[in-house]
């Protein structure tokens, strides 16, 4: 802060007045090296307790040592230390604390893959990242943001395709009851744009046999 209230005064006394944009910029920017440094240690872990961990192939990872990871946030780079397991049967090293906080295999938190998805979906992928740099600060490639707005399309693509796998394994209620001879359905719509009719009314009916 100190720095900053000198930039004020030395602009003032430069220019007679104070560059608000330059002066507000560099408080965001102060604020997210601060915070930046308070998340470090915030996710900063210690050995842990528990030498093994499960393993995906039925085997169990253990403890080496504690590793760094290096992620970008919302308030720019941060880096943590948690623990590092290896499985000696497959070489996989799972990473629960990775995993909970989203960021496994991911060089980017949550926060940051979102707004990089926003950017990356409306606009060319050059203009998402000055778009990140002007509203939040953030310094990421043009490669990141072609990355993460594909990995997010897959994203979609897969929940859509588990939507129609759902949709298509319904339990549907087997009828009960007299069956009916004829189902009268009514669909009425109002307020039908580009129509000459205001009111637009079908009735239509179907032989129905259960
Ligand atoms: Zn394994």
């Amino acid at each position: 802060m100190k720095r900053l209230t000198e930039k004020i005064f030395a602009d003032r006394r430069k220019a007679g007045r104070i560059d608000l944009e330059a002066v507000e910029m560099f408080v965001r920017d102060s604020l997210h090296r601060t915070g930046a440094a308070a998340l470090s240690h915030l996710l900063k872990e210690d050995p842990p307790e528990q030498r093994a961990i499960p393993c995906s192939c039925g085997h169990s990872a253990h403890y080496k040592e504690l590793r760094s990871k290096p992620v970008l946030t919302v308030v720019g780079p941060v880096e943590f230390q948690r623990p590092y397991y290896v499985c000696a049967q497959c070489h996989h090293a799972p990473n629960p604390t990775d995993a909970a906080l989203g960021v496994e295999r991911q060089e980017f938190s949550p926060g940051v893959r979102r707004m990089m998805a926003v950017v990356g979906s409306g606009s060319p992928f050059d203009l998402g990242r000055e778009q990140l740099e002007l509203l939040a600060g953030l310094h990421v490639s043009t490669k990141s943001v072609e990355r993460q707005a594909e990995q997010i399309g897959a994203e979609i693509m897969r929940l859509e395709q588990a939507e129609i796998q759902r949709s298509v394994q319904l339990e549907l209620p087997i009828p009960v009851g007299p069956p009916i001879p004829i189902l009268y359905v009514e669909i009425d719509g109002t307020g039908i744009r580009g129509s000459r009719l205001n009111r637009a009314s079908a009735v239509a009916s179907f032989d129905v046999s259960f």
